[in-house]
């Protein structure tokens, strides 16, 4: 099949101002959207930039010297993301995900972790921070983050055989240093660590019983071993679903490696279903974004790198904070815009692919991953 590849139109300018209500939407916590869904979770997208090129996120062909990344003037400072955060939080926002891109790319993040770590639920309580990062910068920064208040990680990690994860990642990256990044990690006391692995098939599949068996031999049970599959996400990696590995057949052959037991969710709109290994060698998960979609509780909005809140990961609009932010405005009209923004949301991407229906109606191109983080 001959592959073309589409240019980018810059998606990233289109966004619907967020409007203010004439009537402020005090932030009480018990936020809803058209479905009912309560808003719990941010992803805080830190950078649109990659040392990576995974074909299912940033295909090289796309993303070449010639991309346009946002220019710094553009991204949201520290202050800016704390400010807007806290507004969420106050909103009912008790979990903070930083990604990107690669958020440890973004320079002196740590200070960022340290503003945000500061931050209180209207209850007085922490936030669940945690960050997702492909790992390669892992082992010089594990200390200072862990120091600067970082709770956990989420690595990144598609195969333990060395050819098939420079291929993957396209850069040539070896996968010994993503290994001693999360050894890093687990020595700085960042735990419990999650290890996400995306399943394509015919390119990583007969990996996930060798990283299976690898991550329990090497780190035991603190780190738990993710399968995700495939998604449709943005419009340049030319997603085909018999490229999917469906949950249940990467289960099935993990199965018949090691037995495994169902476990219960540990919380509501978890996005992962839990397993253990019968014999106590830790958990692993099962994330059936094209399977089995999770839209009924789904609870998570994302803030892309300059400032637009994004509802869904499959959105084609996100509503533009930056300019109330950078425009005067008070936090009270900025938590309403908030608000209103969550009180009109009835995304779910997933279900409608699922019947067939997702797409029908805008014909818009959806927004990358690599912009909004995962
Ligand atoms: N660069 C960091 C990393 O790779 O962990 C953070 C950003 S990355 C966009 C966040 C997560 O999205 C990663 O775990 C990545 O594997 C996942 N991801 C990216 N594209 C995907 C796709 N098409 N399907 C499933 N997961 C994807
Ligand atoms: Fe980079 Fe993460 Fe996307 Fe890979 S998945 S290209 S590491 S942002
Ligand atoms: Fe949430 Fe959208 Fe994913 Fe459904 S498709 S689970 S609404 S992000």
């Amino acid at each position: 099949m001959g592959e073309s590849v589409i240019p980018l139109a810059d998606l990233r300018t289109l966004a619907r101002p967020a409007r203010i209500p004439a009537q402020p939407i005090p932030a009480t916590g018990l936020l809803s959207d058209q479905l009912g869904r309560p808003l719990r979770d941010l992803r805080i997208s830190v950078t649109d930039r990659c040392n990576f090129r995974c074909s299912y996120c940033m295909p090289k062909e796309v993303f070449d010297r010639d991309y346009r990344f946002l220019p710094q003037s553009s991204l949201l400072s520290f202050e800016e993301i704390t400010r807007v955060a806290s507004l969420f939080v106050a909103h009912g926002v008790t979990k903070l995900r930083l990604t990107g891109g690669e958020p440890l790319l973004r320079k002196g993040l740590e200070a960022l972790v340290q503003q945000l770590s500061a931050l209180r639920t209207p209850a007085g309580d922490a936030l669940d921070i945690t960050l997702t990062t492909n790992g390669t910068l892992l082992a010089r920064k594990a200390v200072a983050l862990r120091e600067a208040g970082l709770k956990r990680v989420t690595v990144s990690l598609d195969a333990l055989d060395d050819a098939i994860f420079r291929r993957m990642n396209d850069v040539d990256f070896p996968v010994a240093d993503v290994l001693a990044g999360i050894d890093a990690a687990l020595a700085a006391g960042l735990a419990p660590i999650k290890i996400n692995m995306v399943v394509k098939r015919g390119t990583n599949d007969h990996e996930i019983v060798p990283l299976a068996r690898h991550v329990r031999e090497r780190f035991g049970p603190g780190v738990v071993l993710r399968f995700i599959e495939y998604m449709d996400v943005g419009a340049t990696n030319g997603w085909r679903l018999d490229e999917v590995l469906p949950s249940a057949e990467v289960r099935a052959r993990l199965h018949a490696a090691f037995a495994l037991e169902k476990l219960p969710p540990s919380a509501a709109g978890e996005t992962a279903e839990r397993w253990r290994y019968a014999d106590g060698g830790g958990e692993v998960g099962f994330i059936s974004s094209v399977t089995q979609a999770f839209c009924g509780d789904c609870n998570r909005a994302r803030l892309s790198t300059e400032g637009k809140l994004f509802l869904c990961l499959f959105a084609t609009r996100g509503h533009d904070l930056r300019s109330l932010l950078r425009g005067g405005a008070s936090d009270e009209d900025i938590a309403s815009a908030i608000g209103l923004a969550w009180q009109e949301r009835d995304d779910r991407y997933s279900e409608l692919r699922g019947s067939g229906t997702a797409d029908a109606g805008s014909g818009e191109r959806r927004i990358e991953m690599h912009y909004i983080g995962g």
